[in-house]
C-alpha cells in the first residue's frame, strides 16, 4: 500500500468521525475558511476576494486562531485567499491545524506549486486541495487556464499523498462553458475528483445558466465517482440554482457550521458578505453559533456558495425550513441586501 492510499483511508476515517459528531451536535463549526494572506499573485476579472498588497499574517497569529478553532470544536479547517501559498509559513499552519486532530484543506490557483512545495505539504499532513481551473486557454477574465496548469496537475499526480479536487466553473465572465467539461475529464483522467461550480455575482447570488451551461453541468456531474464529487452531484442546492430555481430555504448555517476568518481575525459569515457579523475570533461563542444557525438571511434563496450548501446539508434532516416569503419578489432586485432577521 502506498502512502497516498494510507492517507485516503485516514482521511475517511477522520471525515467518518467529523460527519458523525456534526449529526450528533450542531453547536460547533464544520468548516472554517480561514485568510492567511489577503494578497494574490493573479487578478481574475471576476474576484473582489484579493489585493496585490496585503502582507501574510503574522504565523504566530495565525497558530493563535487555529488553536481558537479548535477550542470551538471546528472539524475541517481549510486555507484560503488571496492565494495561501505566498504565506511563507504555510505548512507550520497545517501542521498546527493536524496536531488537533481537524482535517486540513488548502484552496490555490496553483501557480507556486512545484515538487519541493508538494513534498512539504505532504509532510505538513494537508489533507485536501482544491484548485480551480476557469478555461482551456487564459484569456482577460482569468488566467487559470489548464495550458499554464496541466504541468502543476501532473506534478500533483506524482508527488502529492493528500486529495486533490480540480474544480472547473461555469457562469458569468467564462468565454467558453465547454472548456469545464475538458478541465474536469483531465482531473478524472489524472485520478482527481472534478467538480463543477457556478460562478456567483459579487454578492455570492446566482446568475441564470443558459442550455449550454446546463449542458456541461450535467456532462461533469457524470464523470463525479469519488464522495466528494457525489456531493458536488448530489448537491439539491446547486441542483435548482442551475435550473434557475431559488432554494427552499433562508437559514443558511454560515456563521455557525460554516464560518469565514479573514485576515484581521474576525468572523464572518462567507467572502461574499463580510462584515456581517464581523466579530473577532477570541469574543466567538458557542451562543454565537446558536444565534447564527438560526439566523436568516434573505441572500439564501440565490446563493451560490457551495461549501456553504454543503455543510448545511448536515442539518436538513433535524431542521427542514419552510419557505417563509415569495423568493420571486427578490429576484428582480440587482443587489440584494444581506437582511439578518433573528427567530
Ligand atoms: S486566483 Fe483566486 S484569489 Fe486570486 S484573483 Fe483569482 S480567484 Fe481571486
Ligand atoms: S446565504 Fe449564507 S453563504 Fe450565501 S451569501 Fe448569504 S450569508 Fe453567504
Amino acid at each position: 500500500m502506498n502512502r497516498r492510499t494510507i492517507h485516503s483511508l485516514g482521511l475517511k476515517l477522520r471525515v467518518t468521525r467529523l460527519i458523525a459528531k456534526g449529526l450528533v451536535s450542531r453547536d460547533h463549526p464544520v468548516l472554517v475558511h480561514m485568510i492567511p494572506t489577503r494578497r494574490c499573485n493573479l487578478s481574475c476579472r471576476y474576484c473582489n476576494e484579493y489585493d496585490s498588497t496585503s502582507p501574510p499574517v503574522p504565523v504566530k497569529e495565525l497558530l493563535r486562531r487555529v488553536d481558537l478553532l479548535a477550542k470551538l470544536g471546528t472539524s475541517i479547517i481549510t486555507q484560503s485567499g488571496g492565494e495561501p501559498l505566498l504565506h511563507p509559513n504555510l505548512e507550520e499552519v497545517i501542521a498546527r491545524v493536524r496536531g488537533h486532530g481537524i482535517v486540513a484543506g488548502l484552496i490555490t490557483n496553483g501557480y507556486l506549486l512545484t515538487a519541493k512545495r508538494i513534498k512539504q505539504l505532504n509532510k505538513a499532513g494537508l489533507d485536501h486541495l482544491q484548485m480551480s481551473i476557469d478555461n482551456v486557454m487564459p484569456d482577460d477574465i482569468s488566467k487559470k487556464s489548464l495550458k499554464v496548469l496541466n504541468k502543476k496537475l501532473e506534478l500533483l499526480a506524482e508527488y502529492a499523498e493528500f486529495q486533490v479536487n480540480v474544480n472547473s466553473v461555469l457562469g458569468a465572465g467564462i468565454a467558453n462553458p465547454e472548456d469545464a467539461a475538458v478541465v474536469a475529464r483531465r482531473a478524472v483522467e489524472l485520478g482527481f475528483m472534478g467538480t463543477v461550480g457556478v460562478i456567483h455575482d459579487g454578492f455570492g447570488q446566482l446568475r441564470a445558466l443558459n442550455a449550454t451551461q446546463r449542458k456541461v453541468f450535467d456532462e461533469i456531474s457524470s464523470l463525479a465517482t469519488h464522495s466528494f464529487g457525489r456531493i458536488n452531484r448530489l448537491n439539491p442546492y446547486q441542483r435548482n440554482l442551475v435550473e434557475g430555481k431559488p432554494n427552499d430555504w433562508w437559514v443558511c448555517r454560515a456563521g455557525a457550521r460554516y464560518l469565514y476568518l479573514c485576515e484581521d481575525g474576525l468572523v464572518h459569515y462567507c467572502s461574499q458578505q463580510r462584515g456581517a457579523p464581523g466579530i473577532p475570533l477570541e469574543n466567538y461563542t458557542v451562543e454565537n453559533i446558536r444565534r447564527e444557525y438560526r439566523t436568516r438571511k434573505t441572500c439564501a434563496p440565490y446563493c451560490t456558495i457551495s461549501c456553504v450548501h454543503q455543510v448545511s446539508i448536515m442539518d436538513r434532516w433535524r431542521d427542514p425550513q419552510p419557505l417563509l416569503y415569495d423568493p420571486a419578489a427578490l429576484s428582480g432586485a440587482a443587489d440584494p441586501p444581506l437582511i439578518r432577521i433573528q427567530s
